[in-house]
């Protein structure tokens, strides 16, 4: 960070016309520190640290225009770059995709319902993952016809971050006969007795999943 601070207070203080196009960049690019989420602040300082490391002026007419944040990933815009600027954003965006944007762990692209992406790791996903179970469960248990439908749930019918939520108790045994194996599985209403506890849940997930927001 001292380096930064160094460094960068002449660019980002100065009006001084007589710099260069890389160098104007470079200013608005640590002006812009704020637009990037946190977990990837590292990546975007080392960045900004690379281009201010450049010595030579073969650069200098190059112009970087960013942060741009995709949901999945940090771009920039950028005019007259040579092979080791194209090189420097490159794998800054690159890096961005394998980064967790909340905390800065490795992360990947997760989903969000339909259409939504987001690069985090497992524990910042995890909160979402189970929302969104949630969301999926909760109006089903409560709904008449799905108690009275006395429907079978096996394990396969449900997902892991739903499945962790069933105690051991409420499973029922099927023994196959043939090796002795039973099988686990519940009925509708063994489901539905723990929606007081998935509603409460629901509640805290939510605040979890929004609390870093
Ligand atoms: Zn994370």
């Amino acid at each position: 960070m001292k380096f930064l601070a160094d460094h960068l207070m002449q660019f980002t203080n100065s009006l001084d016309t007589d710099l260069c196009c890389l160098q104007k960049s470079i200013a608005a690019l640590n002006r812009r520190i704020g637009w990037v989420p946190k977990g990837w602040v590292p990546i975007y300082q080392k960045m900004v640290k690379s281009l201010v490391s450049l010595k030579d002026d073969v650069h200098d007419d190059a112009t970087i225009v960013g942060p741009w944040i995709e949901d999945a990933k940090m771009e920039f815009t950028s005019r007259n770059l040579t092979p080791v600027l194209a090189g420097i954003l490159r794998k800054t965006m690159q890096r961005s995709l394998c980064t967790c944007k909340n905390c800065g762990l490795p992360g990947k692209l997760r989903s969000f319902g339909e259409e939504a992406q987001q690069v985090l790791c497992a524990r910042c996903f995890a909160p979402w993952e189970l929302a969104d179970q949630l969301a999926k469960w909760i109006p089903r248990l409560q709904s008449a016809d799905f108690l009275e439908s006395e429907s079978v749930i096996v394990v396969d019918d449900l997902e892991p971050a739903f499945l962790a939520l069933i105690p051991e108790s409420h499973w029922r045994w099927l023994s196959d006969g043939s090796d002795g194996n039973a099988l686990p599985y519940l009925l509708s209403k063994d489901v539905a007795d723990l929606l007081p506890e998935l509603k409460n849940l629901q509640t805290l997930v939510m605040e979890m999943a929004t609390a870093d927001e």
